[in-house]
């Protein structure tokens, strides 16, 4: 049998930094488990513009098309602002998302314990938190036609147009609801049906799909009240499917329940290969954060959780996905804090590489 195989891009700031911590616990699951992948490392963003004068390459791009999973770190900084849109790092990721056709967002917005007190909501709403938002990633009113700035009598108007298919609502529905299936079969989809007429089709597609699946608890809200519930009390919600607007203001707020940024994963996932797993690219939700970045503060759990996805959903490890988390959730509730989870603290913040260590200890 092949081993699962994995492109890891580091891309540019801290990605190279946080990455080279999963590097370690990939190398620990190699030596200590015998699971072995095959690792091959690329560039992408700002790193792949230097290198090669564009922010991803034709071989990187294939390579990403053949694998069973890729693991990004994160892509940009003010070094490349001067550059023109089409080499841009970002367009790199973009590259990557457009022709992986990842149409499927996954953001957990899990809240560890011991940083319930980082929320913006008091610990009682927040502690022991562990939901999922899926987010429909290349439709919706970001890409509709007609769109632009139109002359109108004697005044311009900007023009968006919320477009969404049948198929496009039915493959992010079958993917929410797969999701529900792994988790508390619970699915809860979001649109503004009472407004939108693409709003009344997600209803309707979404509420055929769930046919399909009498295990899982459908209900639908408006997405205005969806983000009141969400800030009430979001533990009743297992896995919230939403659109690529709402998507991206609900996995937000989301984000804020749980704390720092630079603990959240997400997923990003694309129709089945061959093997029967979808396409996937796994990335921290965090950005490239060039003011830190070089300086060994970063924080690393992002990364590991986004890799402990991976191998939950493209290499059906989930065990070991669990113990990769639980390893975490340990770290912080022994204490260990890197400098972004500290808060007003006296203690001496861990370092990249020092949480890196507690990570593998705990492992
Ligand atoms: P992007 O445009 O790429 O999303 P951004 O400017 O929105 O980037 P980040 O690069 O994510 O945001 O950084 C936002 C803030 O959070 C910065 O102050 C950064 O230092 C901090 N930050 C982000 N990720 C981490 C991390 N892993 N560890 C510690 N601090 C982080
Ligand atoms: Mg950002």
């Amino acid at each position: 049998m092949t081993n699962p195989s994995l492109l890891i891009l580091p891309g540019d700031g801290i990605g190279p930094e946080v990455m080279a911590e999963v590097r370690r616990i990939i190398d620990w699951f190699g030596d200590r488990l015998g699971l072995t992948f095959d690792v091959s490392e690329d560039l992408v963003g700002g790193a792949a513009y230097d290198a090669h004068g564009t922010p991803l390459t034709d071989a990187t791009m294939s390579r990403a098309q053949e694998v069973d999973a890729v693991l990004l770190g994160a892509v940009g900084g003010p070094k490349y602002d001067v550059l023109d849109f089409s080499v841009k790092p970002e367009r790199g990721l973009l590259r990557l998302r457009k022709e992986m056709d990842l149409f499927a967002n996954l953001r957990p917005a899990q809240c560890f314990d011991a940083l319930a007190d980082f929320s913006s909501l008091k610990r009682d709403v927040v502690a022991g938190l562990d939901i999922m938002i899926v987010r429909e990633l290349t439709s919706g009113v970001y890409f509709g036609e007609p769109r632009g700035i139109i002359e109108e009598g004697n005044e311009r108007v900007g023009i968006n147009t919320q477009r969404y298919t049948e198929s496009e609502i039915d493959r992010v529905a079958c993917a929410a609801f797969e999701l529900a299936m792994k988790r508390g079969r619970k699915l809860c989809s979001m649109e503004k049906a009472n407004v939108m007429e693409s709003g009344v089709l997600w209803r309707e597609v979404v509420t055929r799909v769930g046919a399909d699946y009498p295990d899982v608890e459908l209900s639908h809200m408006y997405a205005d009240a969806g983000a009141m519930q969400l800030t009430r009390w979001p533990k009743q919600f297992d896995v919230i499917v939403t659109d690529n607007l709402f998507g991206d203001l609900l996995s937000d707020l989301a984000a804020m329940l749980t704390g720092s940024l630079g603990m959240l994963p997400s997923a990003s996932l694309g129709a089945p290969m061959a093997n029967g797993r979808p396409k996937a690219l796994y990335e921290p939700v965090h950005g490239s954060a060039p003011d830190i970045a070089g300086q060994g503060k970063a924080n690393p759990i992002a990364c590991i959780l986004s890799f402990a996805m991976a191998l939950r959903y493209s290499f059906d490890m989930g065990d070991e996905a669990t113990r990769v988390e639980k390893a975490v959730e340990r770290v912080l509730a022994d204490g260990h804090r890197t400098a972004d989870l500290l808060g007003e603290e006296g203690r001496a913040p861990l370092s990249t590489s020092e949480m890196g260590d507690a990570v593998i200890a705990a492992l």
